[in-house]
């Protein structure tokens, strides 16, 4: 790669870097996660299997929640509009796949 073919990534704000930092942090937790699931589904390593305590889940699922609310929020989105639109759009195509087909 030279100059002109490495790509330019740069954060002009603060709030692009807090944006960039909580998306980091998203992926974190979502690999947290699916640790615990690999855990539960016995998919894990003897090691990890040993130190997992089943409990743990709730909490990774509360951080995966929380975290990507903090990055909603920073990032401008109402989550209550979007998750709200979502849901509607989710059910509007759930009941045009329940309707019978017309030839
Ligand atoms: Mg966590």
């Amino acid at each position: 790669m030279n100059e002109r073919t490495s790509p330019q990534y740069r954060l002009y704000s603060q709030k692009e870097k807090e944006i960039l930092t909580k998306t980091v942090k998203l992926s974190e937790e979502v690999g947290e996660l699916c640790n615990d699931i690999l855990a539960i589904l016995k998919l894990q390593r003897r090691a990890k299997l040993e130190k997992f305590d089943k409990r743990n889940i709730y909490e990774e699922f509360a951080d995966v929640i929380i975290t990507a609310m903090q990055l909603a929020i920073t990032a401008g989105v109402d989550v209550e509009r979007a998750v709200g639109d979502k849901i509607k759009k989710i059910e509007e195509r759930s009941s045009k796949e329940r309707q019978p087909k017309q030839k």
